[in-house]
This record gives C-alpha cells, structure tokens and sequence, in this order.
C-alpha cells in the first residue's frame, strides 16, 4: 500500500536492532484517516471472505482493529489482553508469548463469551516481525475452536521471517508493507512487494 510506504518513509524512525518506530502515526499518536485507508485496503483484499469477528492484541492493535471493523460490517473487534486483571472474570483461554520490542514473556488472555466454534476470524495486528504475538492469536483461536479466515498486518518485517512461517503453514497474510531491509545508520528502507 504506497500511502503507507510513503507515511513510514517520511515519519517513521529506523532504530539499531531492527526496530522500526511508527509512533506519529500508528502507535503511539494515530493517524486515523490513514487507519481508515487501511481497513478499505484489507476489505477489498478480503473482498468474499467471512468474517464476522476482529482478532487483535493490546495495546496497538486495538486503534487499526476498530477502524477497519467499519469496513468489515461493523463486526465486533475482540482483543487478546497481557495482563490478568479483576475486570477479566468468567472462564478464559489463555496462553504466552514472547515480546520482541518489550523482551520478555507475557500472558495472552481472551474470554471464553467473546470467542467461541462459530466464529470466523481475521486477526489484525500492527507489526509482524518474529510472528510470537500472532502465534499466541492463532492458538487462542485453535482453543477456541474459531476458524481464521486470514491475517492482515500494518507493516511486516519480512527479513525477521515470521510472515513466511505463517504462509508455509498455510495462513492467507496480508501485510499492507512488507519491509525487505532497514538500515539505522544510512537512514534507509526498502520495501518488498506487498
Ligand atoms: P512478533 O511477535 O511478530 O515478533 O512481534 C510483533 C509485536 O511486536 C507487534 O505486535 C509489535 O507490537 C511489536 N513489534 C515488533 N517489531 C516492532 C518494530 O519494529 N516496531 C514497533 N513499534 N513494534 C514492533
């Protein structure tokens, strides 16, 4: 998606490790026109598709979930929670991943009432990078016994493979940009097809 490309070359911020700031305009502060753009790009990408349910995880994923739902139908957005909390009660199916930007273990959690057989899923998330935080949303859908219909994904860092791992497995991915390369020192992007 080239006005995704574009906003991440102009604003986005190349860091040492292979992480990639968006904090202008995905993460942090949102651009909610340019999430709008985004849900249009995966309905038409999922154009025939059933969906009657939006898979996130807190906290990111959550902004880019609602927006698209209006493109979805409006069908309800569930997000996947890190943390045990009093407010969770009733049963849950839970799992843990392992977080590449925080870099330690966390819980994923959804209640059993939101998610359940008769659902068919499409997880969006922002980044892709290792593909940890989509396993732990493929497996709480594989508890669940809801079926995924498919991945979309803001901006997947194609070079840490997690994209690929989930293609090979049989996931239809839809990633608005793909990144190939980065380099922190030399300030530079390239982008694969995506
Ligand atoms: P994964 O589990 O695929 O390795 O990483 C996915 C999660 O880590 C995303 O939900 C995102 O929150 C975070 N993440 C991974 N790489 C980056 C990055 O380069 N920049 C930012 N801002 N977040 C990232």
């Amino acid at each position: 998606m080239k006005e995704l490309e574009e906003r991440i070359r102009r604003d986005g911020i190349i860091k040492d490790g292979g992480v990639l700031k968006v904090d202008a305009f995905l993460n942090h502060q949102c651009d909610v026109e340019l999430f709008d753009a985004m849900g249009a790009e995966w309905a038409q990408r999922f154009k025939g598709v059933p969906v009657n349910k939006i898979l996130t995880i807190e906290a990111s994923g959550i902004g880019i979930a609602c927006v698209a739902a209006r493109h979805f139908g409006n069908v309800p957005v569930v997000f996947a929670k890190k943390a045990q909390s009093i407010n969770l009660d009733g049963e849950q199916y839970a799992t843990s991943i392992y977080s590449f930007t925080k870099q330690r273990e966390f819980p994923v959690i959804v209640g059993k009432r939101f998610l359940g057989p008769n659902d068919h899923v499409l997880i969006l998330d922002d980044f892709l990078a290792n593909g940890k935080a989509l396993e732990g949303l493929l497996e709480i859908c594989e508890l669940a016994g809801a079926q995924v219909q498919g991945i979309g994904i803001a901006i997947e860092k194609a070079f840490q493979g997690g994209g690929d791992r989930l293609r090979a497995r049989g996931y239809r991915v839809e990633s608005l940009a793909r990144v190939g390369s980065m380099d922190a020192g030399a300030g530079t992007i390239e982008f694969l097809p995506a």
